[in-house]
């Protein structure tokens, strides 16, 4: 018997067939106990936001968008059992949560509206999946994720507070596996210690799979997903990537820093910390092999290709023609950090510094704000940022063939490039 976190994504959970393929796989594996991690169904999350944002705005239709989320998960109940009394039951106590959060007027900020409304969507996708693998004969058990992850109050980007949660978890999950083989939880959220709920941050999962079989020290770790494996790029942007076999942990959080949509970068660390195995598979086809990411991999990779879109190019430039010295520097260091901006590149010149971040424009617009007040600021926006690990040139010419790029960093073994599209200019014969 061996101890396993799964986590199924949204796509896995999305609709009543998906989930009896989530029932299918789990039974495959009775000689293990199981700890499941799901996200909420499908795109549960954009509708929660979208809700969130329209109560905070007060803006017409809310009644609406929360009705739609009740009924897509009905919808989804009555295929799944026979007897929908129970399970609609404990649905309804969450959407009550809703409901008395949005009779009231708006008193908190929005961060903290954001997640106690959007946390809902996985306490409902795991409630569902709990019941319905109780209705088909897995010994399985529901665990509410918040008596183990103990966060701070960063409110949609909470951090870990690791002592709390390892205690919580190591207590609580091996007293819960006494009585059950599967446990079924939620990703992404958390709470504070005053037991306020929080959210780690879109995507966030993975993080959540990885924290807790850091915490319990799993065997291995399996993200069930709706590609074969880690390939060579998104196959939604490109024609045939390859599947990579197995990866190292560094090459793995390497390619997800750099925006490799298809694993949370937070998810290396602690597996890699304990050296936990991570499995990327596929969840149409089970046995399949997938991607293994631990200690040994391959030293020889294929160009792998990451591309992030909606991305704003920041110029700071001073006004007198005073070099941008260190303590400018360090005074924009701690704006990005102020209003949480990551930098995806950047590079400075004598008398300006450049900064490439995915665009969020609100906090952008906090950021440059502050930053006129000393320096001239100018924005380009609607940019791709493109990343390749182990380029060649044949890949890095096929990439920028009838772009602009704006701004190129080659180091090592990566390149990046921050690119305009330019519409192809055809000579009048
Ligand atoms: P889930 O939330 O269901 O776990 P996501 O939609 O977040 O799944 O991630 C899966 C998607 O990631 C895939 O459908 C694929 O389009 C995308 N993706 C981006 N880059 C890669 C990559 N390098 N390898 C595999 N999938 C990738
Ligand atoms: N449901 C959350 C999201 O869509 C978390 C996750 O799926 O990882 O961002
Ligand atoms: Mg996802």
């Amino acid at each position: 018997m061996e101890l396993k976190v799964f986590k199924f994504g949204g796509a896995s959970v999305r609709d009543a067939d998906n989930i009896k393929n989530v029932g299918a796989i789990v039974n495959s594996f009775k000689e293990d106990k199981i700890l499941i991690v799901v996200s909420a169904m499908g795109k549960t999350t954009n509708a929660l936001e979208k809700i969130a944002q329209s109560y905070f705005d007060q803006t017409k239709g809310l009644r609406e968008l929360v009705d739609k989320v009740k009924s897509d998960h009905h919808e989804v109940i009555d295929e799944l059992f026979d007897d929908t009394a129970a399970i609609k039951s404990e649905l309804n106590d969450l959407f009550v949560e809703i409901d008395w959060l949005i009779e009231d007027e708006v008193k908190d900020s929005y961060d903290y509206i954001y997640d106690q409304i959007v946390s809902v969507g996985e306490l409902l996708s795991s409630r569902v999946l709990n019941a319905f693998f109780n209705s088909i004969g897995l010994n399985s058990s529901w665990l509410d994720v918040r008596d183990i992850i103990k966060t701070d109050e960063s409110y949609r980007g909470a951090k870990v507070d690791w002592d709390s949660t390892l205690s919580f978890a190591k207590s609580g999950i091996s007293n819960a596996f006494k009585s059950a083989d599967v446990i079924v939880t939620q990703g992404f959220i958390g709470s504070t210690n005053d037991n306020q709920t929080t959210t780690l941050g879109r995507e966030g999962s993975d993080f959540t799979a990885s924290i807790l079989s850091y915490c319990i020290d799993a065997k291995e770790m399996c993200i069930w997903k709706d590609v074969p494996g880690v390939l060579t790029a998104d196959p939604r942007l490109f024609k045939n990537p390859i599947k990579l076999d197995k990866l190292t942990y560094k090459e793995a959080i390497e390619m997800t820093y750099y925006g490799a949509k298809v694993i949370h970068p937070k998810t290396i660390k602690p597996l890699e910390n304990k050296g936990i195995k991570l499995y990327v598979k596929p969840f149409n086809n089970p046995s399949a092999d997938g991607t293994l990411i631990s200690a040994e991999g391959s030293n020889h990779y294929p160009p792998v290709i990451v591309i992030e879109k909606n991305q704003v190019l920041i110029s700071i430039s001073s006004n007198d023609f005073s070099f941008i010295a260190e303590d400018h520097l360090a005074m924009i260091f701690s704006l990005l950090d102020k209003y949480r901006l990551k930098v995806n590149l950047m590079r400075n010149t004598a008398i300006s510094f450049i900064v490439c971040i995915s665009s969020e424009v609100d906090r952008i617009a906090g950021f440059t704000e502050e930053l006129e007040k000393q320096f001239t600021v100018t924005q380009e926006k609607d940019l791709e940022l493109i990343t390749v690990r182990h380029y060649n040139d044949e890949t890095v010419q096929s990439l920028i063939k009838s772009k602009m790029v704006l701004l190129e960093e080659r180091h090592m073994s990566t390149i990046q490039m921050v690119i305009r599209q330019v519409p192809l200019q055809q000579r009048i014969e």
